[in-house]
């Protein structure tokens, strides 16, 4: 492993300044399970690497009615699957949390992490894009808020400017009848990322679907809405014709490329596929008002 000089900022601005005084030539690190995967790799090599899990104040998970959830950027995936208020408010954000990595992975990574790195396939950005989460930062011009759907633009990159760290990501709290799923398709059940991931939040009024939000993901250079998709649902009857052209709507619109884990035609009719298969078990979720996933099963365990 090529050498860094390694840091251990005891504050938010100390780790800022850091980074503004190395100007590029410096990492954050968080869990590391992205990051120092890449410098064995030689795929990036930092000549700094500051380490921010000293600073306090960033590792929690919170949930009030009104603010929401709220996820510090030193909450880690495992802290995510395993909390009571995810299981039942953000069934997809805990669906992509459970199928991420293996309990190893998730007892060091965070969903800071996973954001950050910004990879078309990571699993949580689909649910919490779909949730409507916001992501927050602090940099040397002060606080930022930006919704999450705006923060990637393309492989490996976000909006972050130099000297930024994302500090919390904020999830609205969702309205009744609302349902959540997270359906993730890889080449094997655990350790693998996904060929194509996809996420729905959908609120009904009665019969009619009030709000719904599709985001697919690795079927683009970031995770996309669906929104083609979307606008045949918002503000009609729910029918099975209706989530066939959707889910058809979906497929039209997502832009996959072919790589190792499937064909671009492969991933295109996948999209569909599991388009349908989630906005079903979430409008059975939304009427019903339980998660769509069993949770019986015990985490510890994997
Ligand atoms: C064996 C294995 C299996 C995996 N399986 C999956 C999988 O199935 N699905 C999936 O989505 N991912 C998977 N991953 C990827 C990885 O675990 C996740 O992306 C993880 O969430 C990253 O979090 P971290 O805290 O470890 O990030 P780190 O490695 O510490 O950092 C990742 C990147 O984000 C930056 N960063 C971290 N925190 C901040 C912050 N607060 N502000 C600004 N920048 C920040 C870092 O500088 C770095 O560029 C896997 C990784 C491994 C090693």
């Amino acid at each position: 492993m090529r050498p860094f000089d390694y840091f251990e900022p005891a504050t938010l601005p100390e780790a800022v300044s850091l980074l503004e005084r190395f100007d590029g030539r410096a990492s954050i690190l968080a869990g590391g399970t992205d990051l120092l995967v890449e410098i064995k790799e030689r795929i990036r090599l930092p000549d700094h690497v500051i380490n921010i899990k000293k600073v306090p104040g960033l590792d929690y998970l919170s949930y009030d009615p009104v603010d929401g959830l709220k996820i510090g950027s030193l909450a880690t995936l495992h802290e995510v699957e395993t909390s009571p208020v995810v299981i039942e408010k953000y069934a997809g954000l805990y669906q992509a949390a459970r199928e991420l990595g293996s309990i190893q992975v998730r007892n060091r990574a965070t969903v800071a992490g996973n954001i950050c790195r910004a990879s078309p396939s990571a699993d949580t950005l689909p649910p919490l894009i779909a949730d409507n989460a916001t992501i927050h930062t602090f940099g040397p011009d002060g606080e930022r808020s930006i919704p999450m759907e705006k923060f990637f633009t393309g492989p490996g990159k976000t909006v972050l400017l130099d000297g930024e760290i994302l500090t919390r990501i904020n999830v609205p709290s969702p309205p009744p009848n609302t349902g959540k799923v997270y359906l993730k398709l890889g080449r094997r059940a655990a350790m693998e990322l996904a060929t194509v991931g996809v996420a729905v939040t959908l609120t009904l009024d009665g019969n009619e679907c009030r709000s719904v939000r599709i985001v697919l993901g690795a079927v683009a250079p970031t995770p996309m809405r669906a929104t083609d998709a979307e606008d045949i649902l918002i503000g009609k009857a729910i029918s099975e014709n209706a989530i066939e052209e959707a889910s058809q709507a979906a497929k039209d619109q997502c832009r996959p490329i072919s790589d190792v884990r499937g064909s671009a035609d492969y991933r295109r009719e996948m999209v569909r596929v599991l388009t349908g298969r989630a906005l079903r078990m979430s409008i059975e979720a939304a009427n019903e008002g339980n998660s769509p996933f069993d949770i019986s099963t015990d985490q510890t365990v994997d």
